[in-house]
C-alpha cells in the first residue's frame, strides 16, 4: 500500500477548522500553508487506499474497471500518438472514437474522430486503482504509459495540428499526468505534463468559448466548434497546486468561463438551457477548484447556484439530467417531452462522473446532507446499473427513460464514457467517508470499511448493510483506545417520519433529522456499534410540472421502474401501494390500473428487458 503521511491529520487535531487536512486529493502538506490554495476545505476526502470496500456492486465495478485497463495493450493505447510522432507503431487499432482513421462525423479533414483522447483518463483511473491497491503490476503499467506516451511528444506537440478537440483530449491528458505523479508517484509525469501545457496552447482559443461563440466564429473548418476549454481549469489549478508553477495558475484563470457561464451563474441567471450538459456539469468543478485555489466566493456562487439549477431545472428522478446531452428551458415541460422524443435521457457513466466530484466538492465545503442524498440518488439509478466495459471497448454511454426504454450498447467502441467509468469507479473510495477536523462523515451506505488517525488512536468504522434492499446500516467501530471523535451519520431526507439511531443497542437523546448528519460525540471504544434503521416510505416524484401524470415511484434512493413491453397506467394510491420483494434484491409488485400486476425494478437489477422508468397516473 502506498504509504500517507499522517501528521496533518494529527495537526489538524489540535488546531482550528480551516487550518484542516491533508488527504491524497489535498495532498500532504497542508496547500494552505505552502500558499498554493486559499481555503481549506471544512471536510477532506480520505487517501483512496485508507477505504476498502466490501463485497458489493460497488466493489464488482471497480474490481471489474480495474482488471479491463490493467490488462489493455499498452502498445494498441500508445499507437496513435506514436503513428502521428512516426515512430514504430505496433499493435493493433483500439477501434471506434479512439483510432486516426476510420471514423469520421461531418468531414474528413481531422485525424480520426478524437484519436486517443482517453488515454489520459485509462491512466487516471489507473493511478486512482494502484492508490486504492497498492498494486505493483497496476504502478508499472503506469509507468510504461507514461513514458511511452512522453516518448512521442515534440515541443510543439504536432499532434494536435488539425485535431478536432484540443481542449477536450488536453485536459484528459492533463488529468492522467497529474493523478499518475500523485496517486502512483510516477516520476517522469509532472516533466511531461509541463513540455505538453506549454506546447498546446498554440491549439487553444484566448479564453474559454461558449458553443455559442466557437459557432460564431468563422473558421476554415469545424475546428474549436465544440470543444470544451471552460473543462480546462480544474485539471490545470490541481497542477499548480501539485507544482507550484505558476505556469498552471495562470493558465487555469485564463479558462474560467466567467463571461458566459459563471458571471450569470453567480447572480442567479439559469444560462444551463441548450449548453452541453455533461461537460457544463464538469465545469462546475472548475469552478470549485477556483474558489479553492484562489478564494473566489463568486465562483462557489455559481457552482452552487448552477447545481441548484440542474437539480430543479433539469433533472429526472434518477438524478440524471440533459436528454440528448442537453440542457432545456425551465418551465417548457422539456423533460417529460423528452420521455416520447429520445432514448438518449442520460449521458450515464460521464454524467455519473461529474455529478460524483461537484456534490462531493460542495459537501466538503458546506458539509450540506443535501448533496450526498443527491450522490446516492445518481449512484444507485444510473451508474450502478451500468453495464461493463467490454474487451473490446464496447460501452454503456445512455441510460433511457423514454416511454419504453431498454438498455443498449453505445455504437461506437472506446467512447468518452469509457474513460469516465473506471476514474468513478475508483472515486467511490473517496465518496463513502470524508474527514473533518473533530470526526468522520458516513455519507454513503454501503458495505465498506476505513481508518484513520487521530492523537494517537488508530481507529477504524466498517459498515455492514444490504442497503438500499434494506433500510438497515451497522456501523462497527474498532479504536486502538477509547477516543472522543464525532461520528456523523447522513440521514436521507426522504427518510422521514422518524429514523432512528442506537449505540451498543440503546436509542440516542440527539436529534437525528431527515436531510441533516446526525452528530454523534462520543468517547469511542474498541467494538462499539452504531445501528441505523431509515424508514422508507413509497413516494411518487412526477417528471415536471408540466406532466403531473408522469410519474418515477421511489422507495428510499431507488427508483422503481415498471417491467414491461409497453408504459403501463396505474391509479396513483395504488401505485404507493406497490409490494416489497420478498427477499433482499427481488422486486417489488404494483397493480396497474387494468388490474394486472405488474413487476417494478430498480435501474441496477435490470438487464436486457424493456421498462418504463416513469408510468402514467391518475387519481
Ligand atoms: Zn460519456
Amino acid at each position: 500500500m502506498p504509504r500517507i503521511d499522517r501528521r496533518t491529520f494529527l495537526k489538524a487535531a489540535g488546531a482550528s477548522a480551516t487550518a484542516l487536512v491533508a488527504s491524497s486529493s489535498l495532498p500532504a502538506v497542508s496547500e494552505t500553508e505552502k500558499g498554493l490554495i486559499a481555503v481549506s476545505t471544512p471536510l477532506a476526502t480520505f487517501p483512496y487506499g485508507d477505504v476498502q470496500l466490501h463485497e458489493g456492486p460497488m466493489k464488482r465495478q471497480f474490481d471489474e474497471n480495474h482488471e479491463r485497463f490493467l490488462h489493455l495493450d499498452e502498445d494498441r493505447l500508445l499507437k496513435v500518438f506514436r503513428q502521428v510522432a512516426g515512430l514504430p507503431a505496433p499493435g493493433e487499432d483500439m477501434g471506434g472514437w479512439y483510432d486516426l482513421t476510420g471514423f469520421s462525423l461531418e468531414r474528413n479533414s481531422f485525424r480520426g474522430f478524437i484519436a486517443g483522447h482517453s488515454f489520459g483518463q485509462y491512466v487516471s483511473a489507473l493511478a486512482r486503482a494502484y492508490a486504492v491497491t497498492g498494486s505493483e503490476e497496476t504502478r508499472s503499467k503506469i509507468n510504461r504509459l507514461v513514458k511511452g506516451y512522453g516518448e512521442t511528444l515534440d515541443p510543439k506537440a504536432r499532434f494536435f495540428v488539425d485535431y478536432r478537440l484540443p481542449a477536450y483530449t488536453y485536459d484528459k491528458l492533463s488529468c492522467g499526468l497529474i493523478d499518475a505523479h500523485e496517486y502512483a508517484q510516477d516520476p517522469m509525469a509532472m516533466e511531461i505534463h509541463e513540455r505538453l501545457t506549454r506546447a498546446i496552447g498554440a491549439y487553444l482559443p484566448e479564453k474559454a468559448l461558449s458553443r455559442a461563440e466557437q459557432r460564431s466564429r468563422p473558421h476554415k473548418d469545424t475546428a474549436y466548434t465544440w470543444d470544451e476549454t471552460y473543462t480546462l481549469p480544474e485539471n490545470l489549478f490541481l497542477a499548480y497546486q501539485r507544482s507550484g508553477k505558476p505556469l498552471y495558475l495562470e493558465m487555469a484563470k485564463k479558462y474560467l468561463e466567467d463571461d458566459t457561464y459563471f458571471n450569470p451563474l453567480a447572480e442567479g441567471n439559469n444560462v444551463l438551457p441548450f449548453e452541453h450538459a455533461y461537460s457544463h456539469v464538469n465545469a462546475f468543478s472548475s469552478a470549485m477548484q477556483a474558489y479553492i485555489t484562489l478564494g473566489s466566493e463568486k465562483h462557489l456562487r455559481a457552482a452552487r447556484n448552477g447545481f441548484e439549477m440542474l437539480e430543479k431545472t433539469q433533472s429526472f428522478a434518477t438524478g440524471g439530467w440533459g436528454p440528448n446531452e442537453a440542457f432545456g428551458e425551465p418551465g417548457t415541460g422539456q423533460l417529460g417531452d423528452s420521455l416520447a422524443l429520445t432514448h438518449a435521457s442520460f449521458e450515464t457513466p460521464c454524467g455519473a462522473y461529474g455529478h460524483f466530484k461537484i456534490t462531493r466538492y460542495l459537501l466538503r465545503v458546506t458539509k450540506d446532507a443535501h448533496y450526498g442524498d443527491s450522490m446516492e440518488r445518481v449512484l444507485y439509478n444510473t451508474i450502478l446499473g451500468a453495464w461493463p466495459i467490454q474487451p473490446d471497448g464496447t460501452s454503456f454511454y445512455y441510460s433511457d427513460y423514454a416511454d419504453t426504454g431498454r438498455k443498449v450498447w453505445y455504437g461506437q467502441k472506446w467512447p468518452c464514457c469509457s474513460g469516465t467509468f473506471p476514474q468513478l469507479a475508483a472515486d467511490y473510495h473517496v465518496s463513502i467517508y470524508l474527514r473533518s477536523h473533530d470526526g468522520i462523515y458516513v455519507n454513503l451506505f454501503t458495505p465498506s470499511s476505513v481508518r484513520w488517525s487521530d492523537r494517537g488512536a488508530n481507529l477504524a468504522l466498517t459498515q455492514v448493510t444490504q442497503y438500499p434492499f434494506d433500510n438497515k446500516i451497522e456501523l462497527h467501530i474498532s479504536a486502538s483506545q477509547p477516543h472522543e471523535q464525532v461520528v456523523y451519520i447522513r440521514i436521507p431526507a426522504w427518510a422521514a417520519p422518524s429514523p432512528t439511531v442506537m449505540i451498543n443497542g440503546r436509542q440516542i437523546q440527539e436529534t437525528v433529522e431527515p436531510g441533516t448528519f446526525a452528530a454523534l460525540r462520543r468517547s469511542w471504544n474498541d467494538g462499539d456499534r452504531i445501528q441505523i434503521e431509515l424508514p422508507m416510505p413509497l413516494r411518487l416524484e412526477a417528471v415536471d410540472v408540466n406532466h403531473p401524470n408522469l410519474v418515477a415511484l421511489l422507495q428510499g434512493p431507488l427508483v422503481l421502474m415498471a417491467v414491461a413491453e409497453k408504459q403501463p397506467a396505474f391509479d396513483a394510491q395504488s401505485l404507493l401501494r406497490a409490494r416489497p420483494p420478498a427477499n433482499a434484491a427481488g422486486d417489488w409488485s404494483a397493480i396497474s390500473a387494468d388490474g394486472t400486476p405488474v413487476t417494478m425494478r430498480p435501474f441496477l437489477s435490470i438487464d436486457k428487458e424493456s421498462y418504463s422508468a416513469y408510468v402514467k397516473v391518475s387519481g
